[in-house]
């Protein structure tokens, strides 16, 4: 298959109850609220180029970004401070994404989540991360010939992805590598269809980071400059 078939597949997932329920109450209740817009409601896929070399892993879509506009870190704050970041880093046409058709291109680069639907409170359950899994697998496993860098926004993400890594043909070092804002791994191909994966950990770009100053735009920047570098971006 292709991620394109994988994404036409994946908005379709209903595997969770808890979730399906949230995110299109959300939606129902919301959409007065954003007049004339759509109100996605449903699984976030995956954005940017089949072929990208750089891989941004997240959390979870927030229930009023990428769960109205449908499209990864869309429409909200996290999203404003993670585009430009990407802009300046040479990754992004341009500093601000609002909707899907805002003409918005990754260079090289996509971005995903270890769960594609909005969580209440942004807290998926371990359960949700676990049947949510087998959509993070088939996207490493097709973007693995191009893939050479990973940025993971966040420890929940850290946590979610290293378990999918080794599954997935990559050998996580012991002790496994920690999560903090700057690490970086290096993780040898356990498989010969892989290569070398470079591993980036940065702070999550919520709001809870930047507005109380813990992360800031450049450091954000700073991350992805050195991954975009990695990946031979
Ligand atoms: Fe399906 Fe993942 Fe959404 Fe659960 S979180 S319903 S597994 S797409």
């Amino acid at each position: 298959g292709t991620l394109e078939e994988m994404d036409a597949e994946l908005v379709q997932c209903r595997a969770c109850p808890r979730l399906v329920a949230w995110r299109e109450q959300v939606a129902r209740e919301k959409r007065a609220s954003y007049r004339g817009e759509e109100y996605w409601g449903r699984p976030v896929p995956g954005f940017g180029p089949d072929d990208a070399s750089l891989l941004i892993v997240g959390l979870a879509p927030a229930a009023h970004g990428g769960n109205r506009t449908g499209r990864m870190f869309t429409g909200d704050r996290s999203g404003d401070v993670l585009y430009e970041a990407m802009y300046e880093a040479g990754l992004a046409s341009q500093p601000v994404a609002t909707h899907r058709g805002d003409g918005l291109e990754l260079f090289g680069t996509r971005i995903t989540a270890p769960v594609h639907c909005a969580p209440p409170a942004n807290k998926p359950t371990v359960v949700e991360r676990d049947t949510c899994r087998h959509w993070l697998e088939q996207e490493l496993d097709l973007l693995a010939p191009t893939l050479r860098a990973v940025v993971v926004l966040g420890g929940f993400g850290w946590q979610s992805l290293l378990p999918v890594l080794s599954a997935s043909g990559w050998t996580v070092p012991t002790p496994r590598p920690k999560f903090g804002h700057g690490a970086h791994a290096v993780l040898q191909p356990a498989a010969p269809s892989r290569r070398p994966l470079h591993l980036f950990g940065c702070y999550h770009v919520s709001q809870q980071n930047t507005f109380t100053g813990r992360l800031t735009r450049e450091m954000v920047t700073d991350v992805l400059r050195d991954a975009a570098r990695a990946a031979g971006l």
